[in-house]
Order: C-alpha cells, then sequence, then structure tokens
C-alpha cells in the first residue's frame, strides 16, 4: 500500500484494528470457558460485547472518511491471542490459570490502547472530530477493562494462586 499522508496512515492502522477486533471476537469465548472464577468469567462475556461495539464503531471511522470497512491481519494481535491459548493448555490449578489469563488479556488491552490512541490523535490531528470521538470512546472503555482485570488480580486471584 502506498502512503502518502497522515490519512493513509490513519486507514493502514484502522485495518489493523478491524482486523483484531475481529480476531478478539472468536478468543475471548475460549478465554471466558478456561477461566474459573465468575467475576473473571463476567468480565472477559461483558469485554466480548464491548467488542462487538469497537467493530460497529470502527466502521462508523470508516464510513467518516468515505474508506470501506476492511481489515489486515494483525500479526501482533494473532501472537496474543496464541500465548493466551498457550496458557489454556497449560495444567494449571484454576486459580494460576486464571491469574494467567489475567496476564495474557492485559496485553491484549495494553495493545489495543496503543492501537486506538495512535489513532485517536491522528484523526484530530486531521480535523475529523467524529472519528477522534469514537475511536476515544473505544480507548476508554479499553482502559476500564484493562483497570478491571487489575482490580480483579489484586482482589482475588493473585491472592488465591499464591
Ligand atoms: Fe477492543
Ligand atoms: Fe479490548
Amino acid at each position: 500500500m502506498e502512503m502518502h499522508s497522515l490519512q493513509d496512515l490513519m486507514v493502514d492502522q484502522l485495518k489493523d484494528l478491524y482486523n483484531a477486533e475481529g480476531q478478539l471476537i472468536k478468543a475471548l469465548p475460549k478465554m471466558a470457558k478456561a477461566a474459573s472464577n465468575p467475576q473473571l468469567q463476567q468480565a472477559f462475556t461483558t469485554h466480548l460485547e464491548q467488542t462487538k461495539g469497537h467493530v460497529e464503531r470502527l466502521e462508523q471511522v470508516f464510513q467518516t472518511i468515505g474508506q470501506p470497512a476492511k481489515g489486515k491481519t494483525c500479526k501482533a494481535m494473532k501472537g496474543l491471542i496464541e500465548e493466551g491459548k498457550e496458557m489454556i493448555g497449560e495444567d494449571a490449578e484454576p486459580e494460576v490459570m486464571d491469574a494467567g489469563l489475567i496476564a495474557a488479556a492485559q496485553r491484549i488491552e495494553h495493545y489495543e490502547m496503543a492501537g486506538y490512541g495512535c489513532v485517536r490523535t491522528y484523526a484530530a490531528m486531521l480535523g475529523n472530530k467524529q472519528a477522534a470521538k469514537l475511536l476515544q470512546q473505544t480507548l476508554d472503555e479499553e482502559g476500564k477493562t484493562d483497570k478491571l482485570l487489575t482490580d480483579l488480580a489484586e482482589r482475588v486471584i493473585n491472592v488465591e494462586a499464591e
């Protein structure tokens, strides 16, 4: 792909995020199934629903720039999910498994936060207020999920895993 402008770069990064979110929609149910703690299961299930909303927001963002919503394989998300699968395949005590699932999920959330932070800034710099707002909304949800996972890890799971 030829990249001449910040808008071209933004489209490229949106495609990466669009594909990454799609991969997550498939992975989150497996993570929820592998979790034992009901609050952690709930956190994964809730974030699955939010993730479907992230895909919709990305489609709206593509619309604001007159581009078709298309993905481009996000290799990093593939790797992060692969690591989550590795954890699921371990023969671990339930509490240890939960702590490991949280660690995998937080890596994913931080990766998404980095991606959304960048495209949100590009959108703002390009004067696309609508896109900047939509991307900020998703960034906020990713951040809240990350914080919820930290709280869960500190309050229940890591303590039980010790
Ligand atoms: Fe997301
Ligand atoms: Fe997320």
